[in-house]
């Protein structure tokens, strides 16, 4: 299995982590998330797929 590492904001793939977080949903804990560098920047909102969660905050 390849797994994508994608932004879950964008949608763009991670080449690499460089400046990208990934971390467990806050509140299920069952998705990663990720999110590219530039979404950080700019605060964009992420949705987890899982539970729906929505964050940064
Ligand atoms: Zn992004
Ligand atoms: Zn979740």
């Amino acid at each position: 299995m390849n797994t994508q590492l994608m932004c879950v904001s964008c949608n763009t793939t991670l080449v690499n982590s460089k400046g990208g977080a990934v971390f467990p949903c806050p509140q299920c804990g069952k998705h990663q998330i990720l999110r590219c560098k530039n979404c950080r920047e700019i605060a964009a909102k992420y949705t987890c797929p899982e539970c729906s969660f929505t964050g940064p905050n």
